[in-house]
Order: structure tokens, then C-alpha cells, then sequence
């Protein structure tokens, strides 16, 4: 696994920079080469934690729009990438330096290229503008640094410098102004229409983010639209910019190609991921469980999984040794640089070969003490790591229970069943049909109301014949 950021000393010494979009002079403390460096983290730590998602045609696609509009911006020369992740979590966002991420969760939501362009149009003129460049200018001079600070043992560090990564992105997402925002549409409408879209479509985008958030039943709005202005306005704004447009006639909507990309996307959460169950975590491929204490919130990430406690004072962390034996795992680890090693020695869990290290661990900005137990697992030809963390503090309260969930890692019942995989199938009805008719077609597959949210429509509205629809089906 790699090192997680590092915000580079240099950032505090603050210069003056214009700004590639307002060409106005600001205080700026970060050069391009470091915007560029701050991005290629994010996108390193991006594909390590979400993974992208395994579809070489679609992702060409998606990466030939942006690029396309990226080369027509104010900032050509970036080294601009695309990249679509592998989450079904409806969210887009961007990296200094020009690294665009979108979700196949947001993409299962949109209906054209055209809104595809508007959503990465907004994602690049957060770069354009700089305005992550900028946050991070001023987390800095406010000195908000990360909350919990490097651990001595590299190792250690990625368990629980994680969640301070997941802050970082937090940070990417979430504190972008209401301006800053505004001026990302201003400049997606621009793109856009440069790039030859029907920017008609872009308040589509937000109109449909609304359905989502409203259909989440108040649990929140989509990542996408968190502490962000009300997509009702920008709604209501893209409109505007769009009624100023005096002709049509040669923008595009690209709604069929779109669709076609579409078709056969995993849509919602990829069971073959690993997924949770009844407070267990299952992984069908590769056919093991464990327990996560009770109200814990899990993070599934591409190399990991990470269960935090709900006041952050420990967490479960279960990731893959590189180590052929769970004696070499072990004794690797306990080897570790800033580790004290209060016992180890050979065990077995669940009838399995393992070895177990406890130890104890210092913070090294805040010298905070950790107290730990690592447990290396054999099973089906790999060495698997559960490592529980806790602050010395709540040991008494939740050490128990998180023993309990290092020693609860198994094998899944042989006649287990697990989740299947859903897919989107673009279908072309060959008579008028609505939502509800798909949706009863589905095999419980889908909802009407979420078919009706997936294609922007109601779930009694007709579909006329020969029109392309988006449904889904178990593959
Ligand atoms: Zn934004």
C-alpha cells in the first residue's frame, strides 16, 4: 500500500498568483507543480481506497469528453485525467492539478452526454479556478491540519491516518463556497457549449440530484450536494444561462450513444466487493466473514476494510499480508520501527493457522498513545491481517468487543447464498410502457420509484415505443 498525503512543508510560504479564470491576483499558497503533486495524492489514494471500475470502453468514453473540454479551458497545459470510480455512491469531484473523478453511482443517474459534460464542465472549473488550490491555502492559514497526526510505524499509520485521508477528501468535497460553486456552473455552462452540448440539460442534472436526495427520505443529500448551494437555484441558474443562448441548432444532446455506454453497468453496490449483513461482513469471492461490533461504521475500501468506532476512540481494520506464512506477517510487523511488542506468538482462529501480535504504538505529532492487536489469519492461500486500535482511554469499554470480532474471522457456510449483482440494461420497448411495467418486469430487481428517478421521469408517465430506457436486472 502506499504512504497517504502529505501536505508539503513548503505550502505555508505564501505567494501571490493570478488566477487562470478571473485573472485576478491572489494570495496563493501553492505553486502549480505543487497543485499537480496534491492531485496525483488524491488520485493515487483515490484508486487505492474506491478502485476504479473495470470497464476500459466506458471510461475512454467518459475520459474523451473531458479531455475534450479540459484542452478548451483556460488551463490546457494541466496534465488533465479522467477517471471513473467504482462506487455507487452518487458523487463527482475533483483534485488540484486537473485529476477529475466521477462515480458510476452519479453516471446511473444522468440520461445524456450532455448532462455527463455539465457535471464534468462543474468538476473542471473547480481546477480551472483553483479553487481546491485555494481551500487548501486557506486550511492552512487557519492551520487546520489533519486530526490525528503520522504514527511512528508506517504500517499503523495507514490504519488510522486513513480516516484522516477520508477527512482530506471531505475537505476536497465539501468546503467549496456557495461562489465558488456558482462559478464551477458559470464555467461547466461554458465548457460546454464550447464543446457543442445542448446546455439545456445541465439543470436537468440538479433536478434529478433533487429527486435523489428527496428520495433518500431526508438522509441526507448526495455527496455531490452537500454544503452546496441549493440545486434548486442552480437549477433555476443553469436555466438562465441557457435561455441566453440564441440557437440550438447545433448542440447536442448525445442521449442514445449515452445510454448505449450505459448498458450492462453494475448498478448500486457490487456484492463481490464484500458487503454487510446482518452485522457481519461478507465477501463472497473470496468466501470469508467476520463480526463488526455494534453500531461500528464500516468503510468497504478497494484494499481494505475499516470499521470505526462511533466516537472514533478505536477501530477494526482487515486488510491482505503480503507474506507468505501468518509466523512471517507477524513477525514483520512486530519488527516495525515505533512499535512496542507486549506479546506475540502463534494462535489459531477459527481453527485456522494464525499468529497474533499485541503491542502499543505512539502518535507521532501529538504523541498520542495507541494500544493494538494485530492477528495474521491463513486462509485459502493468503495471510489475511485483523488489527483492532484503541485509545488507551476506551480499552476497558470496547477492547472486548473488538477481541471478539478479530477472533470471529471464518469461512462462509458452504450452502451460503449471497447477493447478486445488478446491472443497467438499456431496453428499446417496442410499445408504449411506464416505469411501473419495467419495474414489474425487473425480477425485484428495481423499484418503479427508482426506475423513475434513474431515467428522470415519473413511475406512471408513458414511454413512448422505440424510446431507449434505462432498467435494471440481476446479472
Ligand atoms: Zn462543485
Amino acid at each position: 500500500m502506499r504512504p497517504l498525503l502529505v501536505v508539503p512543508a513548503l505550502l505555508f510560504l505564501g505567494s501571490c498568483a493570478v488566477n487562470p479564470v478571473t485573472g485576478k491576483r491572489e494570495l496563493s499558497f501553492v505553486s502549480e507543480a505543487q497543485e499537480i503533486q496534491m492531485g496525483q495524492q488524491l488520485l493515487a489514494q483515490s484508486q487505492q481506497q474506491t478502485g476504479f471500475y473495470n470497464d476500459p470502453a466506458l471510461a475512454q468514453y467518459i475520459s474523451g469528453i473531458g479531455m475534450k473540454m479540459a484542452q478548451a479551458s483556460e488551463r490546457p497545459q494541466l496534465p488533465w485525467e479522467f477517471h471513473l470510480l467504482d462506487d455507487p455512491v452518487v458523487n463527482a469531484y475533483a483534485a488540484p492539478g486537473g485529476f477529475i473523478f466521477i462515480t458510476r453511482g452519479i453516471l446511473a443517474y444522468m440520461n445524456s452526454e450532455a448532462e455527463l459534460a455539465g457535471v464534468l464542465g462543474h468538476e473542471i472549473g473547480h481546477v480551472t479556478a483553483r479553487h481546491s488550490a485555494s481551500q487548501m491555502s486557506k486550511q492552512q492559514l487557519m492551520g487546520a491540519g489533519f486530526l490525528i497526526g503520522a504514527i511512528a510505524a508506517p504500517d499503523l499509520a495507514q490504519g488510522i491516518a486513513g480516516q484522516a485521508a477520508m477527512g482530506f477528501s471531505q475537505l476536497l468535497l465539501l468546503k467549496y463556497g456557495r461562489d465558488d460553486e456558482s462559478q464551477s456552473d458559470a464555467l461547466g455552462h461554458k465548457y460546454s457549449l464550447a464543446a457543442g452540448y445542448d446546455v439545456r440539460e445541465m439543470s436537468n442534472t440538479f433536478i434529478t440530484l433533487q429527486r435523489v436526495s428527496a428520495a433518500s427520505g431526508g438522509g441526507g443529500p448526495p455527496a455531490f450536494l452537500s454544503s452546496h448551494p441549493d440545486p434548486g437555484d442552480r437549477a433555476a441558474a443553469t436555466q438562465r444561462w441557457a435561455d441566453t443562448v440564441s440557437s440550438f441548432a447545433n448542440l447536442t444532446s448525445g442521449r442514445d450513444r449515452f445510454l448505449d455506454r450505459l448498458n450492462g453497468m453494475v448498478y448500486g453496490e457490487d456484492p463481490r466487493n464484500g458487503y454487510m449483513d446482518n452485522g457481519r461482513f461478507i465477501h463472497p469471492a473470496l468466501r470469508f466473514q467476520f463480526a463488526v461490533p455494534a453500531g461500528w461504521q464500516v468503510v468497504n475500501q478497494a484494499s481494505r476494510v475499516v470499521a470505526v468506532e462511533p466516537n472514533g476512540r478505536g477501530q477494526l481494520e482487515f486488510t491482505q499480508a503480503p507474506e507468505a506464512t501468518a509466523q512471517a506477517a507477524g513477525t514483520a510487523f512486530a519488527g516495525q520501527q515505533g512499535l512496542t511488542v507486549l506479546s506475540s506468538g502463534r494462535t489459531t482462529v477459527s481453527g485456522l493457522p494464525a499468529f497474533g501480535v499485541a503491542f502499543r504504538a505512539t502518535s507521532g505529532q501529538q504523541g498520542q498513545v495507541i494500544e493494538g492487536e494485530a492477528v495474521f489469519i491463513e486462509y485459502n492461500g493468503s495471510v489475511w491481517r485483523m488489527m483492532g486500535l484503541v485509545v488507551p482511554s476506551a480499552a476497558q469499554a470496547i477492547g472486548g468487543a473488538l477481541g471478539q470480532s478479530i477472533r470471529s474471522f471464518g469461512p462462509t457456510a458452504a450452502n451460503q447464498t449471497f447477493r447478486r449483482v445488478r446491472e443497467l440494461r438499456i431496453v428499446t420497448p417496442t410499445g408504449p410502457t411506464t416505469a411501473t411495467s419495467l419495474a414489474a418486469q425487473s425480477g425485484g430487481a428495481i423499484t418503479a420509484q427508482e426506475l423513475a428517478l434513474i431515467n428522470s421521469i415519473e413511475t406512471d408517465q408513458r414511454i413512448p415505443a422505440g424510446r431507449k430506457i434505462k432498467t435494471v436486472r440481476y446479472r
